[in-house]
C-alpha cells in the first residue's frame, strides 16, 4: 500500500520544502518507490529536486485544471532519483480556477488515484497557506507530516493546522490523520528551544518525531545547486538526520 502524506504548515520559512525534498531523496535512497508532488506555486521543491521550473511545459497545474495526464508531467528528480510533478507560478492561477470546477477540492486526489499504486511513498509540498491548493493535498493524503521550529510562536500557529485537519477528517476526508511533528533547524543551544521542544512532546507524546532536523548551512546551500541535501553532502549533519527521519518514518508507516 502506498502512503500519501502532505508536508504542511500554514507558516512560510518553517522547511517544509527542504523536507519534502530531503525527505523523497532519503526515501529514495532506501529503497522506497517515491513520488513528490510540488503543490506550491513559489516552485521550490521544483527547482530543489533539480528541475527548471521556468522551462517546464506541463506541470501540477495543467493536471489539476485537467489540462494534461499525469504522464506529461511526470519527471525523474535527476540528483535525487526520486519523481517528481512539477511545477511553476502557473499554479497559482489554478486556485482561481479552481474555484469554479466541480470537486474543485478533490482534484488533487483524482489526479494521484492513477498513480499512487506505483508508489511505496507520494509526499505532497504544501503552500504556506490553508488554501484551496492546500484543501487539495489534505483531501488526497492520508497523512499530515507538520515540520516546525522550536519557538514561542510554533504553538501558536500549530493549533490552527491541527483544527484544519480535524476539519478535512470529518467532512472530506476520514483518512486524514496528523503523522508527526518533526522538528527542524533545531539548535540545542538555545534553551527556548529546547523549552519548546520538550512542551512538544509532553504535549504530543509519540506524535513527535525523535528525529531532530539540526540547523545546518549544507541543508540551506543545496537548493542553489539544484540538489537535496541528502545528495549534495550525504555525511553533513542535516542529511545524516533526514536519512535517520527517513527511516523513523519506515517504521512508522508500519504500525498505521
Ligand atoms: P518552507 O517550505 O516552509 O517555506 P523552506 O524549506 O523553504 O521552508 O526553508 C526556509 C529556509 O530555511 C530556506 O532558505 C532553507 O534553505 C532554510 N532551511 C530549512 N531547513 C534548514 C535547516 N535544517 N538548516 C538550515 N537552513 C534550513
Ligand atoms: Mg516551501
Amino acid at each position: 500500500m502506498s502512503h500519501i502524506f502532505c508536508v504542511a504548515n500554514q507558516k512560510g520559512g518553517v522547511g517544509k520544502t527542504t523536507t519534502s525534498v530531503n525527505l523523497a531523496a532519503a526515501l529514495h535512497q532506501s529503497g522506497q518507490r517515491t513520488l513528490l508532488v510540488d503543490l506550491d506555486p513559489q516552485g521550490n521543491a521544483t527547482m530543489g529536486s533539480g528541475v527548471d521550473k521556468r522551462k517546464l511545459e506541463h506541470s501540477v497545474y495543467h493536471l489539476l485544471v485537467g489540462l494534461d495526464k499525469l504522464e506529461a508531467v511526470r519527471v525523474v528528480s535527476p540528483p535525487g532519483g526520486y519523481d517528481i510533478l512539477p511545477a511553476n507560478r502557473d499554479l497559482a492561477g489554478a486556485e482561481i480556477e479552481l474555484v469554479n470546477l466541480e470537486r474543485r477540492e478533490k482534484r488533487l486526489r483524482e489526479v494521484l488515484d492513477k498513480c499512487t499504486a506505483d508508489y511505496d511513498f507520494v509526499l505532497i509540498d504544501c503552500p504556506p497557506s490553508l488554501s484551496l491548493l492546500t484543501l487539495n493535498g489534505l483531501c488526497a493524503a492520508h497523512g499530515v507530516i507538520i515540520p516546525m521550529q522550536c519557538e514561542y510562536y510554533a504553538l501558536e500557529g500549530l493549533s490552527d493546522l491541527v483544527n484544519s485537519v480535524k476539519k478535512v477528517h470529518a467532512n472530506l476526508n476520514h483518512d486524514l490523520k496528523i503523522i508527526g511533528l518533526l522538528r527542524v533547524m533545531f539548535d540545542p543551544r538555545i534553551t527556548l528551544q529546547q523549552q519548546v521542544s520538550a512542551q512538544l512532546e509532553s504535549h504530543f507524546g509519540d506524535k513527535v518525531f525523535w528525529a531532530i532536523i539540526p540547523r545546518n548551512v549544507r541543508l540551506a546551500e543545496a537548493p542553489s545547486h539544484g540538489i537535496p541535501g541528502v545528495a549534495f553532502d550525504k555525511s553533513s549533519r542535516g542529511a545524516l538526520a533526514y536519512f535517520a527521519f527517513a527511516e523513523e518514518l519506515i517504521e512508522r508507516v508500519k504500525t498505521l
